[in-house]
């Protein structure tokens, strides 16, 4: 092992959690390694939805980030949800404050530049993959898929789904109860898309999942099927062939695609949801976004969390340097921190993930309850 190696924080994954904790870390004069498996610009198969609590923040870390958002070119404004119920009635949700839909191909790499434009301390990986991870003597061994072996006393696991150091650090096994699957394909050209509404359908045949329709920029749109694990495996769904269907065999559903055109193949990724509490930290580790499982059981956002836990993890670090101390006892004011912030909306929005699981006959009430203005008006405080 060469001195190169050494680091003071090993980052994994520079998607939107890695990269918003090396952003974070950008001033404190430590020696960061990110590392990601891919190179930039790449995709993530998501529904691009990136709420207001991105802006927010990027804020918090640098205002001119938020500008430089709002002035980057390829997205949508979202300033409303549709909510469809079986029998096509909609639900309006205004919301306060405006979102976007930006492809993630372009997103995590506007994110991913700013991450590493001047950064002197930052040592960049990409192409990279992480192959194991263990820990001796106090220290951090990162092993890359090809043999090189990079050190550290602090990593900070921002690896996704299948986060390597999720497994093997912080024991998290897959809980299909608290997962969920879900496809995607991009298309251009469907009829009647607003621009600035998320359009989501439950639909008979296909519940308990959700369809969605979300508007991007040039005509196309990210459009998108997902349910709970636990009820796919049960009731071995197929996940691409559902969508296929709904989009040709529903009459209000392929009567908008019939001029549209597929620009891809469906996709599909695993959603590890917040609705389960883990350890996210223990000696000399702490774990980020979708390695930590904080995806919002009921709305699958799951950027926004990513972020903010990038955020405190990075934060955490920093009061760990200050210390010279990487001990799970310390690093337990990051889970602290995190559930602190999240549980509350996890909590509720996994109730709500249930309630309405097991009483789909609910939905067409609710829908037409929730165009009682009155109701209107509260429902955006559920989600916000
Ligand atoms: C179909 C679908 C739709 C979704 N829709 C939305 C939505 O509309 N809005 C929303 O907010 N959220 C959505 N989500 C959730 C969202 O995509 C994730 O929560 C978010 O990407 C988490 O960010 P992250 O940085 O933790 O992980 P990721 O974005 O997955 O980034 C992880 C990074 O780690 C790298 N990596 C992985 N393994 C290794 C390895 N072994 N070695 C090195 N690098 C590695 C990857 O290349 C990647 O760059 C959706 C998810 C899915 C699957």
């Amino acid at each position: 092992m060469t001195s190169t190696n050494q680091f003071d924080i090993i980052i994994t994954g520079a998607g939107p959690s890695g990269a918003t904790c090396a952003l974070t870390l950008k001033k404190s004069g430590l020696r960061i390694a990110l590392v990601d498996k891919e190179s930039f610009p790449r995709d993530k198969i998501c529904g691009d939805a990136v709420s207001s609590i991105a802006k927010r923040i990027l804020r918090q870390i640098d205002p001119e980030l938020e500008l430089n958002l709002l002035e980057f070119a390829p997205k949508t404004n979202i300033t409303k949800a549709k909510l469809y119920s079986p029998v096509f009635k909609s639900l309006e949700i205004g919301f306060s404050k405006v979102g976007h839909c930006i492809k993630r191909i372009d997103f995590d790499n506007w994110l991913f530049q700013h991450a590493c434009h001047q950064h002197p301390n930052l040592t960049l990986k990409t192409n990279h993959a992480v192959k194991d991870v263990y820990q001796d003597k106090g220290m951090n061994h990162v092993k890359l898929q090809n043999g090189e072996i990079l050190t550290a006393p602090l990593i900070i696991a921002c690896d996704g789904a299948h986060s390597v150091a999720a497994k093997k650090l912080g024991k998290i096994k897959v809980d299909r109860k608290h997962y969920s699957g879900a496809v995607r394909q991009y298309y251009r050209n469907i009829k009647g898309l607003e621009g600035n509404a998320l359009e989501v359908y439950f639909l008979k045949g296909y519940l308990p999942g959700y369809f969605w329709i979300f508007p991007l920029s040039n005509n196309e749109a990210n459009v998108g099927f997902g349910m709970l694990s636990d009820t796919i495996a049960k009731q071995k769904i197929d996940l691409k062939q559902s969508l296929n269907e709904i989009i040709t065999r529903i009459p209000e559903v392929a009567e908008r695609f019939a001029d549209a055109e597929a620009l891809e193949d469906i996709k599909g990724f695993g959603l590890p949801l917040g609705s389960k509490k883990y350890r996210l930290s223990g000696n000399g580790f702490m774990l980020c976004g979708d390695a930590a499982s904080l995806i919002d059981p009921f709305s699958g956002e799951g950027i926004e969390t990513a972020m903010e836990s990038g955020k405190f993890a990075a934060e955490q670090a920093i009061q760990c340097f200050k210390e010279q101390n990487f001990t799970g006892n310390i690093l337990k004011a990051y889970d602290k921190r995190v559930y602190k912030k999240m549980w509350p909306n996890f909590r509720n929005h996994y109730i709500l993930q249930q309630f309405l699981g097991k009483r789909i006959w609910l939905i067409n009430s609710l829908i037409s309850i929730g165009n009682i203005s009155f109701i209107n008006k509260r429902i955006p405080k559920l989600f916000y």
